[in-house]
């Protein structure tokens, strides 16, 4: 017969006195003192995020506040307490202490419960001296049952004490918490799990490569409990785990994919990110691993910019490729990415694609676009109700969406009012995107100019983003019939590119037209390396001349053209 088998390493190694609880001594040494002192609180509240040791904690602190070594402790704190030998450890350790009650809130959320709980609370104790009830993911009961819970917590029954545990503080009603005393519990630090899984590899006889263990702390996000039980789950394939297998194993993006696609989007090729993405769906399965990896990167990078220890960053192995890649940055870009970062963290929680908004911050950092991405982007809008969105948007003029805020800081001197253009051109997008995603993304990235005139639309495309023209003129078949259709008495685009100091408020523009004729701009032939370079005049006659009317400096601050 076939026998099933558990994942049990978490439970087997769960902790079952306070010493061997890693990395909160702070937290620890609280309570230890509470109950070396003996004052106790009616209630307390853990908070912190999960499996970083809260339940654990409460179960020691139970047993210990009935362990008969108690008083013993009380006037030498040097014994180990719990004890784990007396009648209360022994029925603790057996989970069958009838003084001890643990609630998990998110299936017993109603009033009744808590009622039942708190009537029973108020009996003596059979068996040891307090009552003590745990009520984990105490955030979701409900209002009714928080109610009650703050009727008793106002008149404590003296031979019972409360723990609530929660990984959401905020949820928890604020009356209640200023009535507990409130305990945080960190996230393990990387050097504490890192080592903490290697002792235990070692006891288990399984072999795991430093980086191996680096990507099981990558997922598991600093939680022992899923930590170990990947690290067990791997250990019945193979006692032999590397990185790879780790990843293969949780169906993760492995580091050279990552560095490939990061490479591209540092060398400004949003192309062969797009097409990377195109090829590798895989690497779009797991949006917030590819988020967490990303946001990692980028603080290994500030710490590469400024010289610091990469020790406790995931990306530690990686020392090499992270100082390489680091060669095609500033820190401006840096920081102005890791401000993309926390914007798409916030809005992936609502997106109906999540890997359509990680493939477009991917393009806005590959052209080094950093404008706000909340609502710039139409492909971000749930698919369900496209229509209603643009409507919303063209009958009401009064309101700006952030895709006009962005054109009007970024072409003050160009374009002022806003008007039936923008709206339409929003709805072009609109329409190509659930043609051509590629195309879309690229016409997201420019403005219509709102002095063109019929027949010809003028749209504006930041220097930064010129790569596209190539593309834009490659696919005219795709994208102009669409575009004809939204703007009635158009039949051409003419791409104008804008270049934009970041200091002043120089604009200087220069215009390549295509459809009919492709003219280029000169003066555009700038090393990789070299990131800032001052203009020279008599290259750029027309930033001259806009220097001289506007107060300022230009600059190029990007590679526009590469032969
Ligand atoms: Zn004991």
């Amino acid at each position: 017969m076939m026998s099933v088998r558990m994942l049990n390493m978490a439970r087997r190694l769960r902790p079952t006195s306070f010493s061997e609880i890693k990395g909160q001594e702070t937290s620890l040494s609280m309570l230890k003192n509470s109950l070396y002192l003996n004052t106790l609180f009616p209630t307390y509240l853990f908070t912190g995020q999960r499996g970083c040791g809260k339940t654990t904690t409460g179960r020691i602190f139970a047993a210990a506040l009935n362990c008969e070594l108690l008083p013993e402790f009380q006037k030498n704190p040097q014994i180990s307490l719990p004890c784990q030998s007396c009648t209360s450890c022994q029925m603790m350790k057996k989970g069958e202490h009838p003084d001890f009650v643990e609630v998990d809130a998110a299936s017993h959320t109603g009033v009744d419960d808590v009622r039942a709980m708190l009537e029973a609370a108020s009996y003596v104790p059979l068996q040891g001296k307090m009552k003590i009830y745990l009520i984990d993911e105490a955030h979701m009961l409900s209002k009714a049952a928080f109610n009650a819970l703050l009727k008793m917590l106002e008149e404590p029954p003296k031979t019972a004490l409360f723990m609530l545990a929660t990984t959401e503080f905020n949820k928890v009603p604020a009356t209640v918490r200023s009535r507990c005393f409130q305990i945080h519990f960190n996230a393990l630090a990387y050097e504490t799990l890192m080592t903490f899984l290697q002792e235990i590899a070692q006891q288990e006889n399984i072999l795991l490569t430093t980086d191996a263990a680096n990507s099981i702390i990558t997922i598991s996000e600093g939680c022992v409990r899923d930590g170990l039980n990947i690290l067990e789950q791997i250990s019945f394939v193979t006692k032999e785990i590397t990185e790879e297998v780790v990843l293969k194993a949780m169906g993760m993006l492995p580091k050279e994919y990552f560095f490939a696609v990061i490479q591209k989007t540092f060398e400004k090729q949003p192309e062969k990110v797009l097409e990377y993405f195109e090829e590798k769906p895989l690497a779009l399965a797991n949006v917030p691993h590819f988020l967490h990896l990303l946001i990692h990167f980028f603080r290994g990078l500030i710490r590469v910019h400024y010289k610091v220890s990469l020790r406790s960053n995931i990306f530690a192995v990686n020392e090499k490729k992270l100082y390489e890649l680091y060669e095609y940055v500033t820190i401006e870009d840096i920081h102005a990415m890791m401000r993309c970062l926390w914007e798409v963290e916030g809005i992936l929680q609502s997106a109906s694609q999540k890997e359509v908004v990680l493939e477009h911050l991917m393009i806005k950092i590959a052209t080094r676009n950093f404008s706000s991405l909340s609502t710039d982007s139409s492909y971000l809008m749930h698919d369900e109700e496209p229509k209603k969105n643009i409507k919303a948007v063209s009958s009401s003029p009064v309101k700006k969406s952030s895709y006009e805020t962005k054109a009007e800081s970024k072409h003050s001197v160009t374009v002022q009012v806003q008007s039936e253009k923008k709206v339409k051109w929003k709805q072009f997008i609109e329409s190509l995107s659930s043609k051509n995603r590629m195309l879309a993304s690229i016409f997201q990235q420019a403005i219509p100019d709102e002095s063109s005139e019929m027949p010809v639309l003028t749209i504006l495309f930041s220097m930064k983003s010129a790569f596209f023209k190539e593309k834009i003129a490659d696919s005219k078949d795709q994208w102009h019939p669409i575009f004809v259709a939204h703007f009635k008495g158009f039949t051409e685009i003419i791409i104008s590119k804008v270049i934009i100091e970041q200091k002043a408020s120089s604009v200087v523009q220069s215009s390549t037209s295509y459809g009919r004729e492709n003219r280029e701009v000169s003066g555009q032939h700038v090393s990789r390396l070299e990131k800032k370079i001052l203009f020279k005049p008599d290259e750029w006659p027309q930033a001259a001349a806009l220097v001289k009317e506007f107060p300022g400096t230009v600059e190029i601050t990007d590679i526009v053209e590469k032969k």
